[in-house]
């Protein structure tokens, strides 16, 4: 949608036309909400509104064949559509992991369209045990929403530690696992699910330590794999991750034809590695430059990278991250050092509604470029990670955070005296200085 609204906008005298197979796609980002938040499903629609205004013709079908050289997509109602530029944006498919009994009735993933939550809005809101496979974000946010709304028992089960365990460092992920268990969600980390047991229906899921938990409803959460198949037997290149190969201009190796959101190539910002991150975030900001591009380059070399930045809200309280943190710098083998700090997101903090705001700030060791932030507090850190995202994408330096010119209000911001962006930035300097001990 965003490339075609961009496209239109740039090249207002060119048709645009979006084929995509659901007809009742949902807001992606909503659907963990779309279970109690929302009280109507039909108010987390994805319309076509924008389109139709910006007159986008929307056809619904599915593309079934491209054909490179003719320039042409077959879709499945038997219809051809020839293009003189393509973008691909065909997303991916949610991943069922090899379990046995992962297709039993009462096994879930996450489709996004209406029918599907509305049906997953029924199970669940019906389900006394559930358990749900992963523990990234979309499993968090589903444990949360399900546990805040009703008063069916939910557990996660994920294999790696901590939960969010690649966005954010573990006193972070234990802040996320502190709220969901005073939601009374159940934690197995470190686990994987061996079988789903029932036949008929879910009845059990077993761990691979040979623990049993009672369900009647199985929710997998555990990311996707991106959606290729028409490009790759189309013949374009694919990559090792499984991505359609895109340049800095979303470009495929395939002329005319380019590729964005999450069925394309993610690179990291920093090391220019091959990443999973799939946000919607980073596909929209991808859809820009696609549709800016896509009659010749105008935008030069805006997206150098995904620095992945992300925020979400479990139990009351935002989490967010952006770029590197201290785990990832140690993987990738970036020296580092740290800055934290802590203040209300109000002055004084005693006004309603003020929450303690946590940041964290790594930078570059010697060098003190920002490389990467994480941030839990109360609604102000869901902004306050997009001044990191973009302190990050623009190489700022831990002087310039530190001499940073803020606004604050008593009941919109922390102090101007504690600010804790300020204050993490000063203490990763005295830290440089060698003032203070590292991390
Ligand atoms: C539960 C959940 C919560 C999320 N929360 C967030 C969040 O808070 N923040 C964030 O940044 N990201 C979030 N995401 C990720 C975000 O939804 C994706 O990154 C984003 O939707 C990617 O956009 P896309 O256009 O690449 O793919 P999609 O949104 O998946 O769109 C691809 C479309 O192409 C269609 N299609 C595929 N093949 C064909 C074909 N052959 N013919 C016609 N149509 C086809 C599909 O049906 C689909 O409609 C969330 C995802 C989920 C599942």
């Amino acid at each position: 949608m965003i490339t075609a609204l961009t496209a239109k906008s740039v090249y207002p005298h060119r048709s645009v036309c979006l084929i995509k197979d659901v007809g009742d796609g949902v807001i992606p980002c909503a659907i963990p909400y779309m279970i109690h938040t929302i009280p109507d499903p039909n108010q987390n629609i994805m319309g076509c509104g924008p389109l139709d205004k910006a007159e986008i013709e929307t056809i619904i079908d599915k593309a079934i064949a491209l054909n490179v050289e003719e320039k042409r997509i077959d879709l499945a109602s038997g219809q051809s559509i020839f293009y003189d530029r393509l973008v691909l944006a065909t997303g991916m498919m949610p991943a069922m992991p090899p379990v046995t009994g992962i297709r039993t009735p009462g096994v879930f993933g996450i489709e996004k369209s209406l029918s599907a939550m509305r049906t997953l809005r029924e199970r669940c809101r019906q389900a006394e045990r559930i358990v749900i496979l992963g523990g990234g974000f979309i499993g968090a946010e589903f444990a949360d929403e399900i546990a805040r709304g009703s008063k069916a028992e939910v557990h996660v089960v994920e294999m790696m530690p901590k939960l969010l365990y690649f966005a954010f460092d573990d006193e972070f992920c234990d802040m996320i696992q502190q709220s969901l268990e005073e939601a009374g969600v159940h934690l197995h980390l470190n686990q994987r699910v061996v079988t789903i047991d029932g036949g008929e229906q879910v009845r059990s899921v077993t761990l691979e330590d040979g623990e049993k938990i009672p369900a009647d409803l199985v929710i997998v959460g555990v990311g996707g794999k991106p959606n290729v198949a028409l490009a790759a037997e189309a013949g374009l290149r694919i990559t090792a991750g499984g991505s359609i190969w895109v340049d800095d201009y979303m470009r495929t190796n395939a002329q005319a034809i380019f590729a964005v959101g999450d069925c394309a190539l993610k690179r990291d910002f920093f090391t220019r590695k091959e990443v999973p991150v799939w946000l919607a975030s980073t596909a929209t900001a991808e859809a820009r430059i696609a549709g800016t591009n896509i009659y010749g380059i105008r935008v030069l070399r805006q997206i150098q990278g995904t620095i992945a930045a992300f925020s979400t809200k479990i139990g009351g309280k935002a989490f967010a991250s952006a770029g590197l943190t201290c785990r990832g710098c140690g993987q990738e083998g970036f020296r580092w050092v740290c800055g934290r700090s802590i203040a209300p997101d109000r002055h004084p903090g005693t006004l309603p509604g003020a929450m303690p705001m946590h940041v964290k700030l790594v930078f570059a060791d010697r060098a003190g470029t920002l490389l990467g932030g994480q941030a839990a507090g109360g609604e102000s850190v869901g902004e306050l990670i997009n001044t990191i995202a973009v302190g990050i994408q623009k190489q700022l330096n831990v002087r310039e955070l530190d001499m940073m010119q803020i606004a604050t209000h008593p009941l919109l911001t922390s102090a101007p005296t504690v600010h804790p962006l300020i204050n993490a930035a000063h203490m990763a300097l005295a830290k440089l200085r060698g003032q203070a001990s590292c991390p």
